[in-house]
């Protein structure tokens, strides 16, 4: 019998992973690759991305997972809060003068004001509220940040705008993978604290050298005899002291026992897999909500200097995606004379992605591109290389109503332990940390075993 089974080698079934590395331990993934929603890959000094991009700082879960793997870390570079809008690209200044700097009606500059000044008023509170205090645990700062103004959701926060108006909240709001009327207020002032802050805590700041894959392959390179891909497990369940989990990898079905099972898949995957768990565990992963994500990598092979190069993050309202990333602005930073080429990632979430969700990949792609030539005129002559990736489980959002549903979720269930990003509200950190934390309370189980046989 193996000590502990990881189910999904995403980045919380891989933080849990390496947690447990010193024990028995097997990781079945069911995709070809580790990392689930982290991918990218090298191309040169640069990377490809299609998936979590920005990383918590060096006082935060993944902070210590990067420094214990080995692997570095930095803050990004450049702005994160660029803006391109009605034919004009700003990439400095305060965010506020922003509606006076690019084309707009004097009228939708004023209908800016109020639900602007709104959200500012709540972003501070939000900032203070949520810093953990003192001696405090995940799952409670976690449960105050989900009350957070859970009760209506962002579009009743703000009201009803003019478009113009309107396009300058959407882009940030929706890349919680929820529209404005979808997601709580709560979480929409949430994400312009993410992206407005550079607090170097739980804050998405840094990126990963070399690209996200880094760490999540440098786990599955150290961990390789004890981790599948290709195994895509079809049910948990508990037996008197031991969970067995039956998974089918090459069209073989295989059956293993654990004496504890970490769940790192997506919500309702969890549910669906695991037969035995407490009822209100279950009914509470039935309802978590995800929305969808279409994201696109290009590299490009200009020779000079552009317009981007300083910029990590511009957002685009009312294009087909709603931010583009420089993804090559780290190295810039770094080089003494500019190489040739950039790497960029553009993405749409929840609308913009349901939009696009019937294009093949090549009219996503083509409808991109139309859109970053009117931002970056003739960007398409410079394109060398480009892929999709469609995420339909993208991101778990939050809704009005979730924060009632955190109690069931945050206690093991018999001897099977969730992870994942649907635990909280900080992503990538959030998957990292219930990773570890799983990962801990089954070491200190096993722990109590060892002294018993011993
Ligand atoms: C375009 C995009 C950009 C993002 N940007 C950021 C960012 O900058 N910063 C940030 O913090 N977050 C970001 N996120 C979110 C972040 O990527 C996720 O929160 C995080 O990667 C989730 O990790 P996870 O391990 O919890 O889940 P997943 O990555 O979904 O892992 C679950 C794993 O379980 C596997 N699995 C499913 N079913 C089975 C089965 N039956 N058997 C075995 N295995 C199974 C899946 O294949 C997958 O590998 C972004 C997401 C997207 C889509």
């Amino acid at each position: 019998m193996k000590d502990v089974i990881v189910v999904g080698g995403g980045i919380a079934g891989m933080a849990a992973a390496w947690h447990l590395r010193h024990r028995d331990l097997l990781v079945l993934e069911s995709e070809p690759r580790f990392g689930g929603r982290v991918r990218s890959e090298r191309r040169g000094a640069y990377w490809l991305n299609w998936g979590g991009h920005v990383y918590a700082g060096k006082n935060s879960a993944t902070g210590s997972l990067l420094q214990s793997v080995g692997i570095e870390a930095a803050p990004v570079p450049g702005t994160l809060k660029g803006l391109a809008f009605n034919g004009k690209v700003l990439l400095d200044g305060l965010v506020e003068a922003y509606p006076f700097r690019v084309p707009m009606s004097w009228s939708t500059r004023m209908a800016l004001v109020k639900p602007g000044l709104k959200v500012r008023k709540a972003v501070s509170h939000y900032g203070k509220m949520v810093a953990r205090r003192p001696n405090e645990d995940y799952w409670t700062q976690q449960q105050r940040v989900y009350d957070f103004m859970n009760d209506k959701s962002f579009r009743d926060f703000i009201g009803d705008l003019p478009e113009d108006a309107d396009a300058f909240f959407k882009p940030t709001v929706s890349r919680s993978s929820g529209d404005p009327e979808q997601i709580t207020a709560g979480a929409g002032v949430g994400y312009f604290n993410l992206v407005w802050s550079k607090d170097d805590g739980e804050g998405l700041t840094r990126y990963i050298v070399g690209g996200a894959s880094t760490l999540i392959d440098t786990i599955a390179a150290s961990l390789k005899d004890y981790c599948h891909t290709g195994a895509v497990v079809q049910e948990v369940i508990h037996k008197d002291n031991s969970v067995v989990v039956r998974y089918r990898k090459d069209e073989v079905d295989y059956e293993e026992e654990a004496r504890y099972v970490v769940m790192a898949t997506q919500a309702p995957i969890t549910q669906k897999i695991c037969k035995d768990i407490d009822k209100d565990m279950s009914a509470a992963l039935s309802q978590i909500k995800y929305g969808p994500y279409i994201s696109a990598a290009f590299l490009t092979n200009e020779n000079g200097p552009q317009i981007w190069d300083k910029a990590y993050a511009i957002a685009t309202p009312k294009r087909s995606f709603n931010v583009a990333f420089n993804m090559s602005n780290m190295v810039r930073a770094g080089e003494p004379i500019r190489q040739q080429g950039s790497s960029f990632m553009t993405f749409s979430p929840a609308t913009f992605a349901r939009d696009l969700w019937e294009k093949t990949d090549q009219e996503v792609i083509d409808t991109y591109l139309d859109d970053l030539n009117d931002i970056f005129p003739g960007f398409s002559k410079l394109v060398a290389e480009s892929h999709v990736q469609r995420w339909e489980l993208g991101l778990p959002y939050c809704f009005p109503g979730r924060a009632k549903l955190q109690p069931s979720l945050s206690r093991p269930s018999g001897r099977v332990y969730l992870a994942g990003d649907y635990l909280g509200t900080f992503y990538t950190e959030t998957s990292i940390q219930t990773g570890a934390t799983a990962a801990q309370h089954i070491l200190s189980h096993l722990g109590t075993l060892d002294q018993h046989m011993s």
